[in-house]
């Protein structure tokens, strides 16, 4: 079994992390001890990384199962970028192709081998001569009927444990519910495999519902201050993705719609223009996002209600894998309910269908923390409210609706339950229409009587009732709404009912609405993104194999100037340090001397980080002991003190420097003829000479050139 530093310099080398996330090492550890394992984590909570790292350190071959070609796919360009040996295996393949493969198999060239299903029984000749040192299911939820998404030539692979009885198995999936956990291990033939359940909370995502009125209007709105910013916006119907599509077009967005009923080329543009950050918004029923893997979607929204939880938090996971801020957005309306409550009749186990519609319902009107909600569903609790969803930000404060109460349900049980919210909404206001006029509703008694509430106002407040169990929707009786056991008391006993106050709501939403990033043009991170889609155009793959977004912000932070500090950067491994390094450095360098240009002096944008140094610094701390006492790599702190010297400061830069490497740098500055940027001089020294050092000495030489040479030739 590997040793720990092992694991640990294998995870920084290839996928460039440093450490692992929950559960991961745990998972890893016992593979390596021959077990067989169950991992539930929710998405973009790092399953791959479960099963690639061992696949690595392994001797044999590691099978991955995988339902989805254009998943595979990226999976597998994804290990190569990292320099991981990785093949997939499946239908859309020519032959030949399929046979180089093969070969290299058998040369123990490959490590990983995606394989969908239904092509695993064409490889048993193959199998059978090499060593198989792991196998991976992906969605394995797919196996079991019980999940929500069953797929047949699943339910053939609990032979692989009887076939390789020795290799341990390793099943992933995002499902949480309990009755199909078990029924994959008993499927799969591992019935004593470790259930590794990771916690659902993704907090990096922040929640919103919002009443689904001019949703366009709404969604206009939310996109204006994201303008760089990709999304998926879920839709119920096809012909609602295209007409938002259509809308966002006409607005001067990228955006298109995506359907099962769009024919396949379309679609494979729609889905790679959307990897690829061609195409910032996708307008798209469900059927969207199964296959991708995209790391850097900022925001999703659903236009219209999911049916389900589960397929809610499936969605919004498809944000902010990368785990930065990103935003979710739904919006509830009542229309919504009905279409999926027919939905639900016809569907064959309509009780249960209607049971989850129900707990999606509660979700999008909860006046409480709604991230406690989503997770309760999935059996997890969390003592403290979230802080990261609207009603966190934004917790309603509460009136008096006895009187409010009381003349609804006074005017429901009046018009004798045969009526849906609208027209009692309608005989509140007293509105003058043919609902009202063709039943003589104008000479009920309570007619008129909350003309002074707006008409959205008594959805609002009979949506709450309906919420606290005072009226119900008859759903399958044309929607009528009915009194409850409960309304009895307000009506009869004078019971007292607080309503959430629809004034602070409103205020909330326009907060919220306005707590937006702003443009961010002119930032390294624009830049460094700029560079990103440039290099991923040139080599034909997704920009976020590249880097993530999260690596990125990582680099603007720490801004790495030589190649140790880029190594440093979590997501950068040593193949990408070799193929985009150089790039991304200069891309920074450049960067940071424009900004400190124009102020020759003391730089405001310096920033408190330099400060901090410059102070520890004049207290007469070594470079080390500054490193150590801030947390930083040395070299950060030494980019610190040069920064600090072309800023003015008085920093004894020569101190750090020994006379070999200056001499050297100053001739290769005559050979090469004082060349611009570092680069030059990194590939004269044939990488000998790190970054730093030569632009130490090249600051020296400019600086106080005369001096040093008077010194040099002492
Ligand atoms: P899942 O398959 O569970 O949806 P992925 O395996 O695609 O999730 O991982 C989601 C993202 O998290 C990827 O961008 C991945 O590179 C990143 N990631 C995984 N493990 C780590 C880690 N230990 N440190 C930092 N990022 C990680
Ligand atoms: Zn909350």
């Amino acid at each position: 079994m590997p040793e720990q530093p092992q694991i640990l310099a294998t995870l920084k080398e290839y996928f460039g992390y440093d450490s692992f996330r929950p559960l991961q090492e745990e998972i890893i550890n016992s593979i390596f001890e021959g077990d067989d394992n169950l991992v539930i984590m929710p998405t973009g909570g790092g399953k791959s990384i479960c099963y690639q790292l061992p696949a690595l350190l392994l001797p044999g071959i590691t099978l991955v199962i995988s339902p989805l070609i254009a998943l595979m796919k990226d999976q597998v360009d994804g290990l190569l970028a990292n320099g991981v040996q990785a093949a997939f295996i499946n239908s859309s393949q020519h032959e030949n192709e399929q046979q180089e493969i093969y070969q290299k198999l058998i040369d123990k060239e490959i490590k990983l081998l995606y394989v969908a299903p239904e092509s695993l029984s064409f490889l048993d000749n193959i199998l059978a001569q090499v060593t198989i040192s792991l196998i991976a299911i992906d969605e394995a939820h797919c196996i079991s009927a019980w999940g929500h998404d069953f797929r047949p030539a699943y339910t053939q692979l609990g032979y692989l444990k009887n076939k390789f009885p020795e290799t341990p198995v390793i099943a992933l999936t995002a499902t949480a519910d309990k009755a199909t956990r078990q029924d994959i291990c008993n499927q799969l033939n591992i019935p004593d495999a470790t259930q590794h359940l990771a916690s659902f909370d993704r907090e990096n995502l922040s929640l919103e519902v919002r009443p689904g009125n001019k949703r366009i209007e709404q969604i206009i709105d939310f996109l204006k201050d994201k303008p760089n910013d990709n999304g998926i916006i879920y839709c119920l119907s096809r012909k609602t993705t295209q007409m938002l599509a259509e809308k966002l077009q006409n607005q001067g967005f990228k955006a298109e719609a995506y359907h099962a009923g769009i024919d396949h080329q379309k679609r494979t543009n729609v889905q790679e223009g959307f990897i690829n950050d061609t195409i910032q918004i996708v307008c798209a029923t469900i059927a969207f996002g199964m296959g991708i893997d995209k790391s850097n979607v900022r925001w999703v929204i659903h236009y219209n209600l999911p049916k389900n939880i589960e397929g809610y938090y499936q969605e919004i996971g498809r944000a902010g894998r990368d785990g930065l801020p990103s935003f979710t957005l739904l919006f509830h309306s009542y229309a919504d309910v009905v279409q999926l409550q027919k939905f639900a009749d016809m569907s064959g186990n309509k009780e249960v269908q209607l049971a989850k519609l129900d707990r999606m319902k509660q979700y999008a009107e909860s006046l409480s923390c709604r991230r406690k909600i989503l997770l309760s569903y999935f059996g997890e609790l969390i003592q403290e409210d979230c802080g990261n969803c609207d009603v966190c930000k934004n917790p309603p404060t509460f009136i008096d609706g006895t009187i409010i109460a009381q003349k609804a349900l006074s005017t429901v049980t009046r018009i004798k339950e045969q009526e849906p919210i609208g027209t009692v909404i309608d005989v509140l206001r007293g509105a003058q229409n043919a609902a009202v006029y063709d039943k003589e509703y104008q000479n009920l008694k309570t007619y008129g009587i909350g003309s002074d509430i707006s008409w959205r106002d008594w959805q609002q407040y009979i949506i709450q009732l309906i919420n606290q169990g005072y009226l119900e929707i008859a759903f399958h009786q044309n929607n009528k709404l009915k009194i409850t056991q409960l309304s009895k008391k307000v009506l009869f006993e004078g019971e007292k009912i607080s309503l959430a106050n629809l004034k602070d709501i409103e205020k909330a939403k326009e907060a919220i609405v306005q707590i937006s990033n702003k443009t961010k043009a002119n930032t390294l991170f624009e830049k460094l993104r700029e560079l990103r889609l440039e290099l991923a155009k040139e080599a034909g793959i997704p920009a976020y194999q590249i880097f993530s977004d999260a690596t990125l912000k990582e680099m603007e932070q720490h801004r790495p100037m030589s190649d140790d500090e880029f190594l440093q950067i979590s997501g950068v491994g040593r193949q990408k340090m070799q193929n985009y390094g150089y790039q991304f450095i200069k891309t920074i360098i450049d960067f940071s001397a424009e900004k400190t240009k124009p102020k020759k002096k003391k730089s405001s944008k310096k920033g408190n980080t330099h400060k901090e140094t410059l102070s520890l610094y004049k207290e007469g701390l070594s470079i080390e002991e500054i490193a150590t006492t801030r947390k930083l790599a040395q070299s950060t702190v030494f980019s610190h003190l040069m920064k600090l010297y072309q800023d003015g400061e008085n920093i004894d830069l020569a101190q750090f420097i020994n006379k070999a490497d200056l001499l050297a740098v100053k001739k290769a500055k005559e050979e090469l003829d004082s060349p611009e940027g570092l680069k030059p001089y990194f590939a004269y020294f044939e990488e000998a000479v790190d970054y730093n050092t030569i632009r130490l000495a090249l600051l020296l030489l400019e600086k106080d050139a005369l001096k040093m040479t008077t010194n040099d030739n002492q």
